[in-house]
């Protein structure tokens, strides 16, 4: 009988206490913002260098890139040579998260972002291409940007669902043209004045 009741009691205290796990997906995770959730890449930086591709020990990072060159600054300067990058994939279904290639890059092109939830029923679909890596900028924490980094460009949509309707972090083409989408009537014609006239032509 006392044995019973103890375990009664255990029962009960166990019914009434908060439990450690969480429900998701009902209830989303609160991880620390630096968690090791998915690589972003800042295009812009990234000179394809092969780095982080060479020291990856799973290799499962793709580059493909081609040089240009680029007229020179000075009158009587030399011309450069830039590598453009036409590929940068990185293969999920291989990663183990090490977070090497992130490490070793030293044009601080590739961040950590602590998005997890991009499982596929295709395991195919973990290929991430250097669009869909771009994308995940938007989630990289403000504390981790590149010096002089001013923050991803947003869409219309998200920038209306950001703090302050995220005007600041638009394109300033976008803002043009989200302004001139809020004037009745005026809205055309702000459109007009910004398509270029025919070359030879003037605008009257
Ligand atoms: S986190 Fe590690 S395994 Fe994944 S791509 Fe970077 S270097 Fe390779
Ligand atoms: S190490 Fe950095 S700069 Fe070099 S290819 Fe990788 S991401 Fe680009």
């Amino acid at each position: 009988m006392k044995g019973l009741l103890r375990g009664l009691r255990t029962t009960l205290r166990t019914l009434i206490r908060r439990p450690h796990t969480a429900q998701y997906p009902h209830v989303e995770p609160e991880l620390p913002e630096r968690s090791r959730g998915v690589i972003a890449l800042l295009e812009e930086n990234c000179t394809s260098c092969m780095l982080c591709a060479r020291e990856c020990p799973d290799w499962c990072i793709y580059i493909d890139s081609h040089k240009e060159e680029t007229p020179p600054e000075t009158e009587g300067g030399r011309a450069r040579q830039k590598n453009v990058l036409d590929r940068f994939e990185i293969d999920y279904s291989l990663c183990m998260y090490c977070g090497i290639c992130i490490e070793v890059c030293p044009f601080d092109a590739l961040f950590w972002a602590p998005d997890f939830a991009y499982a596929e029923g295709d395991i195919r679909n973990l290929l991430h291409d250097k669009e869909r890596l771009g994308t995940w900028m938007r989630r990289v924490p403000e504390s981790t940007w590149p010096e002089g980094y001013a923050g991803p460009p947003v869409s219309p949509a998200e920038a209306a669902q950001l703090p302050g309707g995220g005007a600041a972090q638009l394109p300033s083409e976008e803002v043009e043209a989200q302004a001139a989408a809020q004037v009745p009537g005026d809205s055309a014609v702000a459109a007009e004045s910004k398509v270029d006239p025919t070359p030879g032509e003037q605008p009257s």
